[in-house]
């Protein structure tokens, strides 16, 4: 018999089990009722789909979303396997001709929805399949439906009860990204698991990156910038409806292909926008909170919050849509302190009491989680109730640490300040008192009267609100949780005051150095080679009809690019190639890899160093000035250099240069004139035509003559 990993490379391709993984299945193979909390992309649906494959009979999967199981049967489908499902978008011949190759013994793994599983019609189906090809196990997808407690509960869920009464003898398997130990109890009392193994993993992603900018005044432009420098799909999350269309019409204007998403839409406009999506028609979404449950698309490069998420476990939940297919995403959260008002606003709208202060608590950590000076990862995984231990290395704290300043004088004021007013007051009014401000509030109150009045003038009123925002994440000062926010001292601050403990304050890290890449001839051409087997696979997947994903990984096809196989047997090694994918699709990539390759080889002027360096700049989104201002150079000569890579047939797009109409002019008067020098055709074009631009389009058109 093959071992586990043989089949785990035959079925699917890849090389080794995650974590985890192999226990799993093997007590699925030895008919255990199993739990497995696993986060999004951790890889739960390898879980039962490997055991399916190797057990007697057919395993039925349970899941909640029609567009879900449709994907992951066409996945599995894909790689040879013999999968289907039954929903209510068949009409009543398929669901019969399903039905009996599944009685005839041909499939392996039958999903579809709560509702027809325990219908009465269905439920004699499966007493039949019990006495024929036998059913091997249920498995429950998104088990936390079924709990009340939990975030998505759905009523069709509860009534899955039924299969153990029904079916004493068949496993279950029950699997979910969900934390809470409340829902994981829920599962296990309502499915009436016997003696179930539990398998709980850390909710970190790894693969993840996690950033909090400040936004900026000019946030489209933010975006924008942001957008150009990421590689591949991405979704931006807005509050409102109307900032999603006017950030993706924008978008699109600016040459970002970009849809709009929210909740207005028909559902069939919604379906056709989550299609070009996933097939990567169209490189972002830009979003309401509503989108992403139920798309399975496992190479989203990065999400981008363009405004507080409402929760921790929301903004868990949205970004964690980026990377499921495990490869490095990023995850960016744009943060403005006055989103805080913003949110207040709408939090006293609800009814209520006890809801306000629910979610005046929840949005207390998400500003927590964006102000915060250590690792994002701590705060987001104690909310799981998972102790991290920091220095995460893929966050923007851990990786660019703040340095610490001694502030306790400063903080002595703000504390006295505070106790003067008699702990009645929010931090406006305490730096109001400070930087002694006439307003009505403060003499209404005698404030000007106190001896701290006046005494922090030297400070703006954004150092003060930077400090004694400090001072409360720390835990040195409290704040009431209702929307007063009324500050009152602690044993923390009396012993600050009393000189007793001192209070050191992050500063942002002025030698902010963005890491450049040394130039590597090698990692420029698996960049290049990447993009050409990224059209391929694109191509390839139009004409089946089927998202690229599908057809390879992102991960594939970087393996691919870096070791460059040449034949079907060196690309049968790599990791992510099953036999079946290797027959259908091995040949096409060959036959791209070798002709880059060759012409590669063609290429005789290879660009110099010098030019190399402009290029890597360019290719990472930076615009002509900002290369130049990186390398300290002229901005003259990037665009020199630039103009000798188009000679030198280096992908760069002229057209993010030179408006295409002048482009055809400048054209034009060469072809007429002859190759003149700059000189002559700038005379000959006159003022609304500048040097660079000819120079530009001089080089392009050597390039397209030869
Ligand atoms: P989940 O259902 O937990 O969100 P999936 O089952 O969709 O996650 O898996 C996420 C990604 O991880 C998929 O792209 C899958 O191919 C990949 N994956 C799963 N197991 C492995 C493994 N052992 N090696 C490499 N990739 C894996
Ligand atoms: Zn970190």
């Amino acid at each position: 018999m093959a071992s586990l990993q043989q089949s785990l490379k035959q079925y699917f391709g890849h090389d080794r089990f995650r974590d985890g993984q192999e226990e799993i299945i093997n007590q699925a193979l030895l008919d255990r009722d199993l739990l497995v909390i696993m986060p999004t992309g951790g890889g739960k649906s390898l879980c039962f789909q490997l055991p399916a494959l190797l057990k007697k009979g057919v395993a039925i999967v349970v899941s909640p979303l029609i567009s879900l199981m449709q994907d992951q049967v066409m996945a599995l489908q894909d790689n040879g396997i013999n999968a289907t499902f039954l929903n209510s978008t068949l009409d009543y011949t398929e669901v019969r001709r399903r039905e009996e190759a599944i009685l005839a013994g041909k499939i392996k793994l039958v999903y579809l929805a709560p509702e027809r599983l325990v219908s009465e019609k269905f439920q004699q189906f499966l007493q039949l399949l019990t006495s024929t090809v036998t059913i091997s196990f249920f498995a429950i997808d998104e088990a936390h439906c079924i709990s009340e407690w939990g975030h998505d509960f759905r009523q069709e869920y509860r009534q899955l009860r039924q299969l153990r009464f029904r079916f004493p003898n068949i496993p279950l398997m029950a699997l979910t990204a969900t934390a809470t130990t409340r829902v994981q109890k829920d599962i296990i009392t309502q499915l009436n698991f016997k003696n179930p193994a539990i398998h709980r993993f850390s909710f970190n992603r790894s693969n993840l990156y996690y950033e909090v900018q400040p936004r900026q005044k000019r946030t489209y432009q933010q975006l924008f910038n942001l957008i150009r420098r990421l590689d591949g799909s991405g979704i931006v999350y807005c509050f409102a409806r109307k900032t999603t269309e006017d950030l993706a019409s924008r978008l699109t204007q600016d040459g970002i292909s970009a849809l709009p998403y929210h909740g207005r839409l028909s559902d069939e406009v919604r379906s056709n926008y989550q299609n070009s999506f996933i097939r990567d028609d169209v490189r972002i979404m830009v979003a309401t909170l509503a989108f992403g449950m139920g798309i399975n698309k496992p190479d989203v490069r990065f999400v981008i919050h363009h405004d507080l998420p409402r929760n921790i476990e929301s903004y868990y939940q949205e970004s964690g849509r980026a990377g499921r297919d495990g490869d490095p995403a990023k995850c960016i959260l744009l943060y403005n302190p006055n989103d805080e008002y913003k949110i207040n606003y709408f939090i006293k709208q609800k009814e209520s009491i006890q809801e306000q202060k629910i979610s005046y608590q929840q949005l207390k950590k998400v500003i927590e989680y964006a102000e915060t000076n250590y690792c994002r990862r701590i705060i987001q995984l104690s909310y799981f109730g998972e102790r991290f231990r920091g220095d995460c290395d893929g966050c923007d704290n851990c990786l660019n640490p703040k340095e610490f300043e001694d502030c306790t004088i400063e903080a002595q004021k703000f504390l006295s300040c505070v106790a003067r007013c008699n702990e009645k007051f929010g931090i406006k009014h305490i730096i109001e008192v400070l930087r002694g401000s006439t307003s009505d509030k403060v003499y209404k109150y005698g404030h000007h009267l106190l001896s701290t009045y006046g005494i922090g003038k030297d400070k703006t009123v954004e150092e003060w609100e930077y400090l004694g925002k400090s001072l409360v994440y720390q835990g040195l000062l409290n704040q009431t949780e209702d929307s007063y926010k009324i500050l009152k001292l602690n044993k923390d601050s009396w012993e600050i005051l009393r000189q007793k403990k001192q209070v050191k304050i992050a500063v942002e890290n002025t030698n902010k150095n963005r890491v450049i890449h040394e130039y590597h001839p090698k990692a420029l051409e698996v960049e290049l080679l990447m993009q050409r087997l990224k059209k391929l696979r694109k191509k390839l997947a139009d004409q089946e009809n089927i998202a690229p994903y599908v057809i390879f990984g992102d991960s594939t096809l970087k393996i691919m690019a870096q070791m460059q196989p040449k034949n079907l047997k060196s690309l049968a090694k790599l990791s992510g190639i099953t036999e079946y994918k290797l027959n259908k699709y091995g040949h096409y990539f060959i036959e791209e890899i070798t002709y880059f390759l060759n012409e590669e080889n063609l290429t005789v002027a290879l660009p110099t160093t010098t030019q190399m360096k402009t290029l890597q700049l360019y290719q990472q989104g930076l615009t002509i000035p900002e290369i130049a201002k990186e390398r300290g150079f002229a901005v003259s000569t990037i665009i020199t250099h630039i103009s000798e890579l188009i000679e030198l047939n280096q992908s760069i797009d002229i057209d993010k240069f030179v408006l295409s109409k002048k482009k055809e002019v400048i054209v034009n008067t060469i072809e007429q004139m002859g190759d003149q020098s700059l000189k002559t055709l700038k005379e000959k074009l006159g003022d609304n035509y500048s040097y660079d631009e000819i120079k530009l389009v001089k080089a392009w058109y050597k390039r397209m003559k030869n």
